[in-house]
C-alpha cells in the first residue's frame, strides 16, 4: 500500500471513529480490571486482617486466663483444625518466651527478624516479605499483656496472595485478545455507522455521472441516519421532477415556438417573392405582427408563469370585491357563450371581499371560464358561483363539457400541456399553469375534478387576508 492511499484512510472517518472505539474499548477493559484487582486485593487484605485480630484477642484472653500453657494448647488445636498461625510471646524486655512458626512459614519468611524488631505496644503491624523471590508476605499483629509482655499472632498471605497473582497472570494472558476485539469491534462498529454515508457518497456519484433516478437505500433503524437518508431522498425526488419539468417546458417551448416561426418565415419570404406588389406585402405584414403577438403572448405568459412560481411576482394587493369581478369578467364571455348556445350562470352574494390582486384574479377568473366556454358543447351550461367558507373565499366554475380522463387530470396543470381532445381548439396550453401558480402566489390552492363527457368542475380557494 502507497504512502497516499495509508494517509488518505488516516484522514477517514471510519478510521478515526474506529481508533477511538478500540481505544475505549482497552481503556474500559484496563480500568474495570484493575477496579475489579483493587476491590478483590483489598477486601482479601481487610478479611486477614480480622481473622489475625480476632486471633490475636483470642490468644490473649487465654494467655490471661492460663497463662503460657493455656495459649500452647489452644495454638495446638488452631494448629490441628489446619488453622496456621505464627504465634509468639515476648517478655517484658523482648526476650522470645514461647514461638510457633508452621512448618511451611519457617521455610518461606525468615522469621528470626521478628525478635530484631522493636514493638511498641498494641495495634503495631509488621509487614514481613518472603525469603528471596518467593513472592508472598507474613501479617503480624501485636497487642500488650497484663504481664508487660507482648503477644504477636501472624498469618501467611500465600493462598490469597496465589490467587492474585492467577488474577495478574490471567489478564496478561487476554490482555492481547482484549485489544484484537477492540480492534475488530471498532472497525465493525465504524463500517455499519458509517454505511447510510458510504450509500449517500454512491448514489450522488451515480447522479453526478447523470442517473437521475438513483436513490439511496434506507435502513429502517429509526435513527438520525436514518432520516437523513429519507430527507436527502425526498430532496433527490423533488430535484428529478423539477429537472424533467424544465426539461419538458424546454422542450415543449422550443417546440411550440417552431411552428409560428416557420409560418412567420414563410409569409415574410413569400412577401418578397411577390416583388413589388403593395397589397400581398400589407397582408404579409399584417400576418406578420399577429404571428408574433401570439409568440410575444406565449412568452409573457410563461414569464408570468415562472414570476408566480419562483415568488417574484409582484402581486398589488389590495381589498376587492370577487363578486363584482365575476360578474365582470362573466360580461365578456356571455356574448362568446351565448353564440355558442351554451348558457353561464352565476351565484355569488352581493359582496365578497378579499385582499388580492385585482387584475390576476381576474386572469384566473377569465381563464377557467375560457376553458369552459371552449369546451362545453352547445346546449350545454356554466355555473361560476362563490362564497366565504371561514378564513377563506371559495370559486368554482363548472360546466358540462367533454370532461377530462383520468390519466389526463394530473397533466392539465403542466406548462404547455394540451389534451388530446383538445388540441383543435385555440389555446397555448397555459392557462391552467398560470391560474395554479397566480393562486399558489395568493397562498390558495386549485382543485378540479372531472368525470369524461359529462363535465369539469374547477375549485379555487384563497385566503381573505393575503399573508
Ligand atoms: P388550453 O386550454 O390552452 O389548452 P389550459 O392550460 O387552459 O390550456 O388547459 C390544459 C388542458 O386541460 C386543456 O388542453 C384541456 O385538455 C384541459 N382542460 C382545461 N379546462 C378544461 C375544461 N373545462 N373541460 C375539459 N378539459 C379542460
Amino acid at each position: 500500500m502507497s504512502l497516499r492511499s495509508l494517509d488518505r484512510i488516516r484522514k477517514t472517518i471510519g478510521f478515526r471513529l474506529t481508533l477511538w472505539y478500540s481505544a475505549l474499548f482497552i481503556v474500559s477493559s484496563l480500568i474495570l480490571f484493575v477496579i475489579v484487582y483493587f476491590l478483590i486485593s483489598s477486601s482479601f487484605r481487610q478479611e486477614e486482617r480480622y481473622t489475625i485480630q480476632s486471633k490475636l484477642r483470642e490468644f490473649s484472653a487465654q494467655y490471661q486466663r492460663g497463662g503460657i500453657e493455656a495459649l500452647k494448647r489452644e495454638v495446638g488445636f488452631e494448629e490441628h483444625s489446619g488453622n496456621l498461625f505464627f504465634v509468639r510471646v515476648a517478655g517484658p524486655r523482648g526476650h522470645t518466651l514461647f514461638v510457633n512458626i508452621p512448618a511451611l512459614m519457617g521455610e518461606g519468611f525468615d522469621t528470626g527478624q521478628i525478635e530484631n524488631r522493636a514493638v511498641t505496644g498494641s495495634g503495631q503491624w509488621i509487614h514481613l516479605p518472603a525469603k528471596g523471590d518467593k513472592g508472598g508476605v507474613l501479617d503480624i499483629a501485636s497487642t500488650s499483656l497484663t504481664d508487660g509482655g507482648i503477644l504477636q499472632v501472624g498469618m501467611s498471605r500465600g493462598e490469597k496472595e496465589e490467587f492474585l497473582e492467577r488474577f495478574r497472570e490471567t489478564f496478561a494472558g487476554i490482555i492481547i485478545p482484549v485489544i484484537l476485539l477492540g480492534f475488530t469491534g471498532g472497525v465493525l462498529f465504524a463500517f455499519r455507522a458509517l454505511m447510510p454515508i458510504r450509500n449517500i457518497i454512491k448514489t450522488v456519484r451515480s447522479i453526478d455521472k447523470g442517473r437521475l433516478d438513483a436513490r439511496v437505500s434506507v435502513r429502517h433503524t429509526g435513527d438520525e441516519l436514518e432520516e437523513l437518508t429519507v430527507l436527502f431522498n425526498g430532496m433527490l425526488q423533488r430535484i428529478e421532477v423539477l429537472i424533467n419539468g424544465m426539461r419538458s417546458a424546454l422542450d415543449n417551448v422550443a417546440h411550440d415556438l417552431r411552428t409560428p416561426m416557420t409560418r412567420l418565415r414563410g409569409t415574410a419570404e413569400m412577401a418578397l417573392r411577390s416583388g413589388q406588389d403593395m397589397e400581398v406585402c400589407r397582408e404579409a405584414l399584417s400576418d406578420c405582427l399577429e404571428e408574433s403577438d401570439q409568440i410575444l403572448k406565449m412568452l409573457n405568459t410563461l414569464m408570468d408563469i415562472s414570476e408566480a412560481e419562483t415568488g417574484v411576482m409582484r402581486l398589488r394587493l389590495e381589498k376587492i370585491n370577487l363578486s363584482s369581478l365575476i360578474e365582470d369578467v362573466v360580461d365578456l364571455y356571455r356574448y362568446v357563450a351565448e353564440d355558442e348556445g351554451i348558457a353561464i350562470y352565476i351565484k355569488t352574494p352581493g359582496e365578497l371581499f378579499l385582499t388580492a390582486d385585482h387584475n390576476r384574479m381576474r386572469q384566473v377568473i377569465a381563464n377557467l371560464l375560457d376553458n369552459a366556454v371552449k369546451y362545453t358543447p352547445a346546449g350545454g351550461r356554466v355555473d361560476v358561483e362563490a362564497s366565504r367558507k371561514g378564513d377563506h373565499v371559495v370559486v368554482r366554475v363548472e360546466d358540462t363539457g367533454i370532461g377530462i380522463s383520468e390519466e389526463e387530470l394530473p397533466k392539465i396543470w403542466g406548462r404547455l400541456y394540451r389534451g388530446e381532445q383538445s388540441r383543435s381548439a385555440r389555446g397555448l396550453g397555459l392557462g391552467l399553469s398560470l391560474v395554479k401558480a397566480v393562486v399558489h402566489a395568493h397562498k390558495g390552492y386549485v382543485e378540479v375534478y372531472s368525470e369524461p363527457d359529462r363535465g369539469s368542475g374547477f375549485m379555487i380557494c384563497l385566503p381573505v387576508k393575503a399573508a
